[in-house]
């Protein structure tokens, strides 16, 4: 083990020991083959968005995806079809009951959602079914993309879902009588079952989520499995259904994105963070892994993952506000000139966004004494600016100018360009020294 990330393995094991004696819970049994688990199997994975890779346990253990299908399955037919076209099909309410219950909109047949079982069927049903690409090779193809290596199925436990799954067949009956679905859910059914006895380890799912937190791109291979839209789409589902009847509690609780199945399988995402797995296949009454929620309820509030807690959020994205006559003379030797063209100073670092470009434009307002004078953006050590942060920083630029101030950006790696854009309106440098001297030369020429 690496001595220093060997922290991030002890969490896990930390948690693993601790709940590993925990013999609370029941296999599912509906599913026949279900009940062949092993009852102490307990594994948990966590997988960065460089890809690093953390786990305890049974991690590498097999079993059956189940219900955690569900949302990628649901990332498919987004992909495919859109979210304005899945949605005319299958909702996004919670629906506040069992996964398996016929949770259909009274005057429409629409199912509540696609985590649970009636919107699960629905949602395999919309992905298209052709002789080129038949929709079970589709599936087990973005499983695979997800989980970052090919999956295959149990025969086994598809065999004893097939023939115990009548529940699900009534359902797509019910489904099919209700509404004028463009697709048969009664044969989507068979291909729902299939989808459901793909076989994972705890390391495939936290791959899987660490997928969708990582907005579509797994951080394992590169693939591009979703676009980011419809990555950010399926977590927002997870976190509203992924829990069935349990899902504002667990929102509330443990506040990540997050979805169940009855294997004993179940995945959390922390947006931009980590994707992260448990197996172990004793159950709650609601059908949710009891040492899964556990560790991975811990592991939340011990880490401090919960989404809406957000303290430190780009605490430090400017770092400087002064006059260049403060700074430490660079190369130019730019103190030479005192009284003439004071320039202020504001200097900013790390990724860009829209909360991090408000802090970045109020401190070019404060900049200057008696906000007059030039002013120099200093981006020298900013890794990234997304579309909105440059367009805002654009914008705070060009309304300084038309204010009568001078300005100039240290941008070295042209990050405030638009895509394409040559040399663009904005004047822009190499280093902050050159920034400023060419800021002295207009106030003073
Ligand atoms: N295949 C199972 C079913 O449809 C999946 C349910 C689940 O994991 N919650 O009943």
């Amino acid at each position: 083990m690496s001595p220093a990330t060997g922290a991030v393995t002890d969490a896990l094991r930390e948690l693993h020991s601790r709940y590993a004696g925990d013999g609370q819970g029941e296999l599912a049994d509906y599913i026949p083959q279900l009940a062949l688990a092993d009852p102490g199997a307990f594994g948990l994975a966590l997988i960065s968005m460089d890809g690093h890779l953390y786990s305890a346990g049974d991690a590498g253990v097999p079993f059956t995806v189940q219900s955690v299908s569900k949302p990628f399955v649901y990332a498919l037919a987004l992909s495919l079809l859109g979210l304005d076209e899945v949605s005319r099909w299958v909702n996004a309410e919670p629906s506040g009951e069992a996964f398996n219950a016929i949770s259909l909109e009274r005057s429409t047949g629409r199912p509540a959602n696609a985590m649970v079982n009636a919107g699960a069927i629905v949602t395999t049903a919309l992905i298209p079914d052709t002789p080129v690409a038949p929709r079970f090779g589709r599936i087990l193809d973005c499983l695979s993309r997800f989980a970052g290596r090919r999956l295959d199925v149990d025969e086994e436990v598809y065999a004893s879902e097939a023939a115990t799954g009548d529940r699900n067949r009534a359902l797509a009956y019910l489904i099919r009588s209700t509404g004028p679905l463009p697709v048969d859910p009664v044969a989507a059914v068979e291909t729902y079952f299939r989808q459901c006895s793909v076989r994972v380890t705890a390391l495939d799912l936290a791959a899987m989520a660490a997928t969708l937190a990582h907005g579509g791109v797994n951080p394992l291979t590169g693939d591009r499995v979703v676009a980011e839209p419809v990555a950010a789409q399926v977590l927002a589902v997870m976190a509203t259904c992924g829990m069935y009847d349990g899902s504002g509690d667990w929102l509330l609780r443990v506040g990540l994105p997050a979805k169940s199945g009855v294997s004993g399988g179940l995945i959390a995402a922390g947006p931009a963070r980590f994707g992260l797995a448990a197996y172990s296949p004793l159950l709650d009454p609601g059908g949710t892994s009891v040492r899964g929620r556990l560790a991975i309820g811990r592991l939340s509030e011990r880490l401090g993952l919960h989404l809406m807690h957000n303290p430190a959020l780009a605490a430090s994205t400017v770092t400087l506000v002064t006059t260049a006559d403060d700074l430490p003379a660079g190369p130019q030797a730019e103190r030479g000139q005192p009284g003439r063209g004071r320039v202020a100073v504001a200097a900013a670092q790390g990724a860009l966004d829209f909360t991090a470009a408000e802090r970045v434009l109020y401190a070019l307002d404060e900049a200057g004494t008696g906000r007059t004078g030039a002013v120099v953006l200093d981006l020298v050590r900013v890794t990234d600016i997304d579309t909105v942060a440059r367009a805002m920083l654009r914008g705070g630029l060009a309304r300084l100018a038309a204010d009568g101030r001078h300005t100039a950006v240290a941008d070295p790696d042209g990050r405030l360009r638009e895509p394409g854009e040559e040399a663009g309106s904005i004047r822009s440098f190499a280093s902050r020294e050159e920034a400023v001297a060419a800021c002295r030369a207009t106030a003073s020429g």
